[in-house]
């Protein structure tokens, strides 16, 4: 993997810490996240509010872990249930992180944007940067994880620019602010090619590496 030479010393500072830091005390997460949600339960602040959304699905799981996966946003069964990554992607996610040996309650889920577009269309450049400002980025702030693995390129392109090709900086490990970010494939494109979950899984295997799980 190409690693420039501040990711690679972050890395060798990561993989220094103690074995097991999944996720740690962190004081209030749980209430700053609650209290960002809060003004956004009926959200309408871009065209994803009024294009038959059920509901706005929040990111969820442990506010203090140091792992966070971000998706595109939800799908159907998200958006009728309210959760992040419940439909067959959901399935497929849960068998990477079964994979993993970690649990849903100890990472953190989200998405770029939090309504479904409609027909599951790509979000607009529009409305993911909207929700990113509003939701995304600070929760990441608030949070502090020290990987983010970013699935897809929507997700990818939220946090590396839009100019960033999945197919290019998947395998390189990437940088947001103080984050280290793992890009890798949707678990709804592996559904479509799932050839391509041994490349998924060596991302994995990185992520289990650095963080010493
Ligand atoms: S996608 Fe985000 S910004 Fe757009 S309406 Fe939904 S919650 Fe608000």
């Amino acid at each position: 993997m190409k690693k420039n030479k501040e990711i690679e010393q972050y890395i060798n500072h990561l993989e220094k810490q103690p074995k097991g830091f999944l996720y740690e005390e962190k004081k209030d997460n749980l209430s700053q996240i609650k209290m960002l949600y809060q003004p956004y339960r009926n959200c309408t602040k871009c065209p994803l509010g009024q294009l038959g959304r059920t509901q706005v699905v929040f990111g969820e799981g442990n506010p203090n872990s140091n792992l966070m996966f971000i998706g595109e946003g939800p799908g159907r069964n998200e958006d009728k249930q309210g959760h992040p990554f419940v439909g067959r992607a959901g399935q497929v996610f849960d068998k990477i992180i079964e994979a993993m040996n970690i649990k849903r309650d100890e990472i953190w889920i989200s998405n770029v944007v939090k309504c479904r577009p409609p027909n599951n269309r790509v979000p607009l450049p529009q409305e993911s940067s909207k929700c990113t400002e509003l939701m995304l980025f600070r929760e990441i702030e608030i949070i502090k994880p020290k990987i983010i693995c970013t699935l897809g390129a929507t997700a990818t392109q939220a946090l590396l620019g839009p100019n960033a090709k999945l197919s290019q900086v998947r395998g390189q490990i990437q940088k947001y602010k103080k984050t280290l970010v793992v890009p890798t494939y949707h678990p709804a494109y592996l559904l479509r090619n799932p050839a391509q979950k041994k490349k998924v899984w060596q991302d994995m295997q990185q992520i289990l590496k650095i963080l010493k799980i």
